[in-house]
Formats: structure tokens, sequence, C-alpha cells
């Protein structure tokens, strides 16, 4: 088994749910008492949500060049960043070390051409929506148009993520926005909605929509194991 490499903490919410997922899929596929080979280095999340908001990206990408280089001198054969917002520096991690990063829009995309998906709607931290790191990627690398919400309904789901979602607080009438942004999307053409952050998934889940649901967190800890184990 290769060792997985996680940067995480960002929010460290989201980071349990990747090392619960990695853990049980490992054990699904070998049986017994196997679970995952893995490091994780988890960062302060206040330390990089104050430089996300003050629009520091290059002291952000120092951070995560310095991660990426801890994992890689623990031993670790690939690299997954736990977050989607972060890979807006995914070529700073890229650049800093040998080992591979499995990027998360790609991964994603591979689940949304499985589902013979062209249209999918985005939500997402502001950062993740409105610029082009993601978005771009999944255009121009896969052929995969995104819908993003209006102004509005974006600053409703960054602010629950950022108030709500990375410290652990799950509310119903913050659901109940993220159900009504989801059908307004749908309704707008989204064949299948990308929850384009890492916590989004601790609110919205199948059991609440009948959307299809690409849940970056989920798709990006699979692929990892299958990596691990090939
Ligand atoms: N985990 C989130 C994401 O997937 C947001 C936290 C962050 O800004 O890294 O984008």
């Amino acid at each position: 088994m290769k060792t997985i490499g996680l940067i995480g903490g960002m929010s460290w919410e989201s980071s349990v749910v990747y090392y619960k997922i990695i853990n049980q899929k490992v054990k699904a596929i070998l049986g017994g008492v196997h679970s995952c080979q893995s490091l994780m280095y988890s960062v302060d999340f206040g330390e990089i949500a104050e430089l996300q908001h003050q629009g520091d990206w290059s002291k952000l990408g120092e951070l995560m060049a310095d991660a990426a280089q801890r994992l890689e001198r623990g031993g670790a054969d690939f690299i997954i960043l736990c977050t989607n917002t972060m890979h807006k520096l995914s070529d700073k991690i890229e650049d800093s070390v040998k080992i591979p990063l499995i990027h998360i829009a790609d991964v994603t995309a591979e689940a949304i051409k499985q589902k013979d998906m062209k249209k999918v709607a985005l939500l997402g931290t502001k950062f993740t929506m409105e610029q082009d790191f993601l978005k771009g990627r999944l255009n121009k690398i896969h052929g995969i148009e995104t819908i993003i919400p209006n102004e509005e309904q974006r600053t409703t789901i960054h602010r629950i993520i950022y108030e709500e979602l990375v410290k652990g607080i799950i509310k119903e009438d913050s659901r109940t926005a993220y159900l009504e942004i989801i059908n307004d999307l749908i309704q707008k053409g989204a064949e299948g909605v990308i929850l384009g952050c890492t916590e989004i998934g601790l609110l919205i889940t199948n059991e609440f929509t009948d959307a299809i649901l690409f849940d970056t967190t989920e798709i990006h800890a699979i692929k990892a194991v299958e990596m691990a184990l090939t």
C-alpha cells in the first residue's frame, strides 16, 4: 500500500471525514483490520482563513508548499489537499515537491463524466465559485460547464461555510437555504451539483435532496485509496 499524504485542517471538520473515509474504504477493500497508511499535516485554519480574506495568497502559497514538503519528507507517496479553495495554489504545491498532487477538480470531473453529465452547478466558497482555478480546470481540461449561484446566494453559501460549517455547526435554516439554492440551479439547467467545499457534505446529503450530488470530499478520498492500492 502506498502512503497517502493529506494536507488537512482546512477545516479539521472535513479532514476528519477524509480520515474516516480513507480508512473505511481500505477496510472495505482489504477486509479484516486493515486501515489506510497515511500522514496528515494539519494547519491552523485561523491563520489560513485570515490570510484568505486579506487576499495574501503569496503567504498562503508558502504555507501550502511547506505543508507538502513536510509530507514528502515524511514518506508520503502522493498528496491530497483536503480543501477545494486552496487548490487555487495547486501549482505552488506541485512546484515544491517531487511527489504528485491528486487534484480535486480532476477526480470530480471523472465522477461527473461517468454520469455522462456536461453541465453542473458548483457550490463552494466565494473564492471557488467566483474565481477560475476550479471552474476553469473543469472546463478547459474536462469540457464540463459549471453554473454558479447568483451574488446573494453566493454570499449566503460563503457565510454559512465560514461561520458555521468549519466550526462544526449544523443548522436546519442553513440546510433549507442550501436546498433552495440547489433547486434554483437545477431549474436553471444544472444536471447535478458539485459540493465544491469539503464541509458542505456535513450539511447536504441525498437524505435531503434527490439532486445528483458530487461530494468532493468523498470522491477525492475514495480516489486516494484507489491510488494507494494500485
Ligand atoms: N474546506 C473548504 C473548501 O473545500 C473551505 C475552507 C478553506 O477555505 O479551505 O473550499
